[in-house]
């Protein structure tokens, strides 16, 4: 069903725009912003509807309060960083809603913008809760969904206010997520090649299943490659194994093997005595795991396979590092892969959360033609689950 962009809604000049963003970033002890491409991000929505004139209502949940005003939470630094990035100054709101805010809004002129306080600390946010939903909307016109991050969750800001404010559109962020996902698995120019990596098959088990059925090659690494090398009868010592999923990893391969999809799993990897940074280690082939200890991260060889795999591939997907690339000592296949994701002449779509920071880490954030800005909602979106956010936005251009 189709989706209205900001762009194709006339007229914003004064008009009051309520634009829903993810400003959920890390940040330090002292509150400064670590990483702020989810900022970044909303910058050109934010900008597009300013330049026409709106007065631009903010708002964003971060971290997660549980429904309570807690400071450590505050929006107060994303504002700031915001200000900086669109060279303006952002007002921020000491509360979602209330006579200060309405204060703060009345006196709005357009071009202006007004950032609300943490939606999380009420608990109507998360229970998609009508009446905090109208609280929110507080009179504004327009309503611009550019959180993709989000989206998979029915939220208040999210979904219930879709039924409230009378004209409903996405954002720019929002258009990119959409357009390099339908590019990937809706229409993708082929040999289309998922990589997945991550802890556990069971985390990412609705997406297996969903992309054997759609993909030419799967590339599996991680501490799921485990369970699936257990299940081909491999002894894999102390690694990560998830036993009671030995049975659904041998239909995969064989649906796999049916379907003509090529399956790879390392071949070799480093293993470790211990889950720690400062653990010996060495590198194995899979077939001589030694009992007691755990692969933490792929090897060498099977950097070199799996960049092989990616020699002939037109659209890559990946999401899920190789090894516990927190750790220095683990992190040499997960930056390999990064390098030769980055190196390859596809579509390369990076899955949001921990591939994002191991593809910015090692540098090639750069070479990828598109790195999603949510983690969960693009593994929702590989399920091929519909997103309530989005949900939301369709049926509003229907009507
Ligand atoms: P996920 O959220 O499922 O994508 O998992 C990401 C996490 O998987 C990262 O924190 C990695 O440290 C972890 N990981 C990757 N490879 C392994 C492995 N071989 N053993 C244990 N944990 C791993």
């Amino acid at each position: 069903m189709p989706i209205r962009y900001i762009d194709q809604i006339k007229d914003l000049k004064d008009k009051k725009v309520f634009i829903r963003v993810d400003f959920n970033v890390p940040q330090d002890d002292k509150g400064n912003i670590t990483e702020d491409t989810r900022i970044a991000g909303a910058v050109p929505t934010i900008k597009y509807v300013i330049e026409q004139g709106a007065k631009v209502i903010l708002a964003s949940h971060l971290g997660r309060p549980k429904g309570e005003k807690k400071a450590k939470y505050t929006m107060a630094p994303a504002s700031r960083r915001l200000g900086e990035l669109l060279g303006k100054k952002i007002k921020q709101a000491p509360d979602c809603f209330g006579p200060e805010v309405d204060k703060l809004i009345a006196g709005m002129k357009g071009g202006e913008i007004v950032m609300l306080e943490n939606v999380r600390f009420y608990p109507g946010e998360e229970k998609n809760d009508a009446a905090f939903a109208e609280q929110l909307a507080n009179g504004c016109e327009i309503y611009v969904n550019d959180a993709f991050a989000v989206s998979h969750r029915a939220h208040a800001s999210v979904e219930a206010i879709t039924k409230i404010i009378p004209v409903i559109a996405a954002g720019f962020l929002m258009r990119n997520e959409m357009t390099f996902f339908d590019k990937a698995m809706t229409n993708p120019v082929r040999p289309l090649v998922a990589i997945l990596g991550g802890a556990k098959v069971s985390g990412k088990l609705e997406v297996l299943e969903k992309l054997v059925n759609k993909v030419d090659k799967i590339v599996i690494g991680g501490g799921m490659a485990f369970t699936f090398l257990k299940a081909m009868g491999y002894s894999v010592g102390k690694s990560l194994v998830e036993d009671d999923l030995i049975v659904t990893a041998k239909k995969v391969m064989d649906k796999a093997q049916k379907r003509g999809v090529t399956f790879y799993l390392p071949v070799d990897c480093v293993v470790a005595n211990a889950f720690e940074a400062t653990a010996t280690n060495f590198i194995t082939t899979v077939q001589e795991i030694p009992e007691g200890w755990m692969a933490l991260d792929i090897g060498p060889a099977s950097a070199t396979l799996f960049a092989e795999t990616l020699r002939d591939a037109k659209t890559v997907i990946w999401n899920g590092p190789m090894g516990v690339f927190e750790m220095d000592a683990f992190a040499r296949g997960t930056f390999s892969l990064a390098e030769a994701v980055g190196n390859c002449y596809a579509t390369t779509i990076i899955g949001g959360g921990d591939t994002d920071s191991a593809v910015r880490k090692a540098g090639v954030d750069g070479k990828v033609s598109y790195i999603s800005t949510g983690g969960g909602a693009f593994l929702e979106l590989l399920e091929g689950k519909s997103l309530p956010g989005v949900k939301a936005l369709e049926i509003k251009a229907k009507k």
